[in-house]
């Protein structure tokens, strides 16, 4: 394939990732965007593999096989809860491919780059190299973390910040030892540098604990990116570094928008010991009395409700409640019951998750509204039915300033006439904290798993509905 055809290929590569992005920013079109993103993906393949650059055919088929093999089986099988492991796996390669392709590039120097070229291409490989070794090691503790490997807690060394400093100021010395050398005679300090780079990347991550890690995970898909884009620099490839920048922009973007979300600096979250609250004490115990309701209880508030507010969370994806709550919705639509979402944007254990799982159970875009749009509305509201949520509830995020969640925005359920929380116990969330909600004098708990709970209102519903036909008015 010639270079301008090449060329062509990847700038029409590049714009279909435009059109993806774009059309993944919205739930209507977000098929639309992945198929674009699917059909850029293959053409730039498909022209790098047919470039003039590749002769090596048979290491390529032998690393491309069985990666899509791996790729494909792995997807296939991931559960929808397994989700942001799966990210925070993938964006590790990105990093260590960053890192292998820096150390190759290094050892394997271009002759033609010569003065400035080559002290510019030494820079690219050293800074590319640091990015991909922190996003590797990161994103290993993030998964770690996600599977629960590893405690969600954050870890508070002594004089963390100054640890950071010192890790980047040595990070500096050597790459002004790497920049003298000649030839490859800086490997020893490429190698000094990752080594530093892979602990401050474990330290980053390991600093940020409880309700912070989404914004870990959209951050590290930003420097997965950055990597990806200083791998383009270290290989001259355009469609590299500018698919890498699309993935770094936006991936820092949703890292933003995260934090306004949980009303966080950005700077104050990547700089870690997030999670564990201000430091004199965590989560308080909370005392009370705790008020258990059943299904039919549950059905008779319903059966009176003008208005319902179903707020879900992680609990609903684990037990995979989605159709059974959009059969709910449905039924109880039909009966004029004002029924609507309520989603927080950190709500489950990836951006959208929620979203997802709706959309995939058929429930109506409209009625599936942001926390922003809806909070007001609790107090208007008869029946809240918190489905598998726990931290994206929490009034102490309102009301104790100790707590580690606070300052973060919630839905505020509470203010609802009567709210039910389908949960199997009471555990704490994936913050740790212990939610007063429960302890409420207008909150009723309906134990049990989400799924069987959800069903079982779901039958009530379905036989009231063929015993007193004239209540279904369509
Ligand atoms: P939480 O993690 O706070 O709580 C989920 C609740 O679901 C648990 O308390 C659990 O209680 C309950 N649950 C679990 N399984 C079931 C089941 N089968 N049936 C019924 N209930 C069940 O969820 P939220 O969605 O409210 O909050 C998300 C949390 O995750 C936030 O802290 C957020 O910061 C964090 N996070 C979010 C990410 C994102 O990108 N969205 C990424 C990483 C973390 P019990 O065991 O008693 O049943």
């Amino acid at each position: 394939m010639s270079n301008n055809l090449v060329a062509v290929a990847y700038l029409v590569a590049i714009v279909l990732f435009i059109l993806s992005l774009g059309g993944l920013s919205n739930q209507e079109s977000a098929k639309r965007g992945n198929v674009y993103g699917i059909i850029g993906m293959v053409i730039a393949l498909v022209a790098t593999a047919l470039s003039s650059q590749l002769t090596a055919y048979g290491l390529l088929v032998a690393a491309i096989l069985p990666a899509v093999a791996i790729g494909g089986l792995v997807a296939s099988r991931v559960e929808m809860t397994e989700m942001p492991e799966l990210v925070a796996i993938l964006h590790s390669f990105v990093g260590l491919a960053a890192v292998l392709v820096g150390l190759a590039s290094y050892l394997g120097p271009d002759p033609t780059l010569v003065g400035a070229e080559e002290t510019i291409h030494k820079l690219e490989i050293y800074i590319g190299i640091f990015i991909g070794a922190l996003t590797f090691t990161g994103s290993v503790v993030a998964f770690g973390k996600l599977r629960t490997i590893i405690s969600s807690k954050p870890l508070m060394l002594p004089a963390r910040h100054l640890l950071n400093v010192a890790m980047l100021v040595g990070t500096v010395i050597l790459g002004v030892g790497f920049m003298a050398a000649e030839g490859t005679d800086g490997f020893n300090y490429v190698l000094g540098m990752v080594a530093i780079a892979s602990l401050l990347g474990i330290h980053l991550v390991a600093a940020i604990g409880g309700a912070d890690m989404p914004v870990v995970i959209s951050m590290l898909n930003s420097y997965s990116g950055w990597a990806a884009a200083a791998a383009g620099f270290m290989l001259s490839n355009d469609l590299l570094i500018v698919t890498g920048a699309l993935v770094g922009s936006s991936g820092a973007i949703l890292s933003y928008i995260m934090c306004e979300a949980m009303n966080r600096s950005f700077f104050s979250v990547i700089l870690g010991g997030f999670g564990q609250g201000s430091g004199k004490g965590s989560s308080k115990a909370v005392e009370g009395t705790v008020t258990e309701t059943d299904v039919n209880e549950t059905i008779d508030l319903l059966a009176d409700a003008q208005s319902v507010i179903i707020t879900p969370g992680y609990g609903m994806a684990v037990a995979q409640a989605q159709h059974a709550v959009s059969d709910i919705t449905r039924l109880l639509t039909q009966r004029g019951v004002n029924v609507r979402f309520g989603i927080h944007p950190v709500a489950g254990r990836l951006p959208g998750h929620m979203n997802v799982l709706l959309a995939e159970a058929n429930v109506p875009y409209d009625i599936v509204l942001e926390m922003d749009e809806i909070n007001e509305d609790f107090s208007e509201t008869d029946v809240v039915l918190v489905i598998g949520a726990n931290d994206t509830v929490n009034p102490s995020a309102m009301e104790d300033p100790e707590s580690p969640i606070a300052g973060m925005p919630v839905l505020e359920v509470w203010k609802a006439r009567n709210v039910v929380v389908m949960k199997r116990g009471m555990s704490a969330g994936y913050a740790g904290v212990a939610n007063p909600l429960f302890f409420k004098e207008n909150t009723q708990m309906l134990f049990g798993d989400a799924k069987a709970n959800t069903n079982a209102i779901l039958g009530r519903l379905q036989e009231s509905a063929t015993e007193q036909p004239k209540l279904v008015t369509a």
